[in-house]
C-alpha cells in the first residue's frame, strides 16, 4: 500500500515591536537576563495591561497579507488575543515549489505573547524574563503540505513575506522564528486523517525539514509492520536525528480559555483598518514575477531581486529607464553587487583586525562603500550600458569603465575618453589592421583558404594586438573575410 503525507504548521513568530505586548518594557534581544522587565510582565497580580497598538496593526497587517478575512470584533482571552482568520478559508501563502505554484491555506494568524526563556546551567537552571510578554504571532496552516520540503519552501515563503511587510525581522538565530509540525500519514486515497503527531518547538527551517522526513519515514514504517500511530507529541533531536515521544494525548493537559476580564473587546475602526490596509506592500512571489514579467528577466535574477530588496529597488530604478533592462541587470548583479560584497568582507576583515589597530585600513573600512553612498549616480550605468550597445566600447573595455566609476564616480564618456578606450570603428584605419595582419600572418591565411575557417580567429586576435584591443571585433571578422574571400 502507498501511504500519503499530511502537514500542518503552527508557526510562531516574534513580532517587530518597540516594546511588549501589554507594558513599556523593551522588546529587545541580547539584553542582559531580567533587566527589561516589570510587574506587568511578570505577571503580578493587580497591574492595568494595555495592549500594544503597534502588535495589533502587525498582526492585522500579517492578515491582509496573507489574504485573511479581518474580524471587526475580537475579545482578548487568555491565551489568545486578537485574530484575524480566514474564516471562508481563503486565507493562503502561495509559494514555488517543484517547478510551479503551490498554496497552503491560512487557518487563522493570532497575537499571544512569548514566554521566559528557560536556561540550563550546569547544576541548576535560570529564568529569564526579557522575553516573557514580547508579542508573539501564531499563524496556523491548513494540513495542505504533503511532503518535507514542501513544509521548508512554505515556511521560506511565509518568511519572506513576514520581513517584507515590516512585521517580524525572522531572525532564526535570535529565536524569533519557531514552529510545531503536525504530520500524519493515511493510505493514499484516504480522505480520513491519520493519527496527528506533533513535533514540538522546532527552532531552524532546515531543521523541520530533516525532522519531518525521519517521522514521515518512521511513521510509514510503524504502519507498515501493522503497528498504530496514537496521537502524540515528540521532541526533535537534532544531533542523533531521530524524534522521542514527548507524552501522547491521555496525558495531554485540557486547555480551556477564559475570557480575560481585565481586557476591553477590540473593535477595530474603519479608518484605523484603513491605515493598516496602506501598509501592504507587494509580496516576494508578486515582485520576483512582475520582474520576469516587466523587465523580460530570467527567473534566476528576479530571485536574486527578491531575496535583496535593496538592490532589485536599485535595479528597478534604472531598468525603467533603459531599453535594455535585461543589460542593466547584469551590471548590477554581476559588477555592482560583487562589488559592493567586496566592500563590505573588506570593511569585516578590518574590524576583526582591530586589535592590531591598522588605522588607514579602519578610516578606509569606515568608508565602507554601500548602495546608499555609491561614488557613481545611476544616470552612469545607463550610460554605460548605451556605449557598450552603441559598440563605442568593447564588453572588456566596459568592465575596466565599470571598475573606475566605481572607485571615482567619473561619469564613463570622461572615462573612455581619459584612458582611449573608445573602440575603432572606422573602417579605414581597420582595413589597415587587417592587411598588416594578412601580410604578416601567411599560415593562418592559408590555413583560412584552405578551409579551416577557425583560423579567422588568430588573424582577429592579431589586429585586435594591432589596435591595441580597441579595434571592434565585430566589424574587424566582416573586413577580414571580405579580404580573404575576394
Ligand atoms: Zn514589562
Amino acid at each position: 500500500m502507498e501511504y500519503e503525507v499530511v502537514i500542518g504548521l503552527e508557526t510562531h513568530v516574534q513580532l517587530k515591536t518597540k516594546s511588549k505586548m501589554w507594558c513599556g518594557c523593551a522588546n529587545q534581544y541580547g539584553a542582559e537576563p531580567n533587566t527589561n522587565v516589570c510587574p506587568v510582565c511578570l505577571g503580578m497580580p493587580g497591574v492595568l495591561p494595555v495592549p500594544n497598538d503597534e502588535a495589533l496593526r502587525k498582526t492585522v497587517l500579517t492578515g491582509y497579507l496573507l489574504n485573511c478575512e479581518i474580524p471587526r470584533f475580537a475579545k482578548f482571552d487568555r491565551k489568545n488575543y486578537f485574530y484575524p482568520d480566514a474564516s471562508t478559508a481563503n486565507g493562503f501563502v502561495e509559494f514555488e515549489f517543484n517547478g510551479g505554484l503551490s498554496r497552503v491555506r491560512i487557518t487563522r494568524a493570532h497575537l499571544e505573547e512569548d514566554v521566559g526563556k528557560l536556561t540550563h546551567f550546569e547544576r541548576t537552571s535560570g529564568v529569564d524574563f526579557n522575553r516573557a510578554g514580547v508579542p508573539l504571532m501564531e499563524i496556523v496552516s491548513e494540513p495542505d503540505i504533503t511532503s518535507a520540503d514542501m513544509a521548508y519552501e512554505y515556511l521560506n515563503a511565509l518568511k519572506d513575506i513576514l520581513i517584507y511587510g515590516g512585521v517580524s525581522d525572522c531572525d532564526m538565530e535570535k529565536g524569533m522564528v519557531r514552529c510545531d509540525v503536525n504530520i500524519s500519514v493515511r493510505p493514499v486515497g484516504s480522505q480520513a486523517l491519520g493519527a496527528k503527531i506533533e513535533i514540538k518547538n522546532m527552532n531552524t527551517f532546515s531543521g523541520v525539514r530533516r525532522a519531518a522526513e525521519y517521522e514521515i519515514a518512521r511513521q510509514i514504517g510503524v504502519v507498515k509492520q501493522g503497528g498504530k500511530l496514537i496521537q502524540s507529541t515528540r521532541r526533535w533531536d537534532d544531533v542523533t536525528g531521530v524524534t522521542e515521544e514527548m507524552r501522547t494525548k491521555e496525558d495531554a493537559h485540557d486547555y480551556r480559555y477564559f475570557p480575560e476580564p481585565d481586557m476591553m473587546p477590540l473593535a477595530p475602526t474603519d479608518a484605523w483598518l484603513a491605515e493598516v490596509k496602506a501598509l501592504v506592500v507587494e509580496l516576494p512571489l508578486a515582485r520576483k514575477q512582475r520582474f520576469i514579467r516587466e523587465y523580460s528577466l530570467p527567473a534566476g535574477d528576479a530571485e536574486t531581486f527578491k531575496n535583496d530588496v535593496p538592490l532589485g529597488n536599485y535595479f528597478e530604478n534604472i531598468a525603467k529607464q533603459s531599453k535594455n533592462p535585461k543589460a542593466v541587470a547584469n551590471w548590477v548583479i554581476n559588477n555592482l553587487r560583487a562589488k559592493l560584497s567586496e566592500s563590505s568582507s573588506r570593511r569585516e576583515e578590518a574590524l576583526t583586525e582591530e586589535s592590531e589597530t591598522d588605522q588607514s585600513l579602519l578610516t578606509s573600512a569606515a568608508t565602507s562603500v554601500t548602495l546608499a553612498n555609491l561614488k557613481f549616480k545611476p544616470e552612469a550605468l545607463l550610460e554605460l550600458v548605451a556605449l557598450v550597445e552603441a559598440k563605442t566600447i568593447s564588453s572588456a573595455a566596459a568592465q575596466q569603465v565599470f571598475t573606475e566609476m566605481f572607485d571615482t564616480g567619473k561619469a564613463p564618456a570622461v572615462i573612455v575618453q581619459e584612458k582611449g578606450l573608445a573602440q575603432v570603428s572606422d573602417t579605414g584605419a581597420l582595413e589597415k589592421f587587417c592587411d598588416e595582419a594578412i601580410a604578416a600572418n601567411p599560415n593562418p591565411v592559408a590555413d583560412y583558404k584552405a578551409g579551416k575557417l577557425a583560423a579567422l580567429n588568430s588573424l582577429k586576435g592579431q589586429v585586435m594586438k594591432l589596435s591595441k584591443g580597441k579595434a571592434n571585433p565585430a566589424l574587424v571578422g566582416e573586413i577580414l573575410e571580405k579580404k580573404l574571400k575576394g
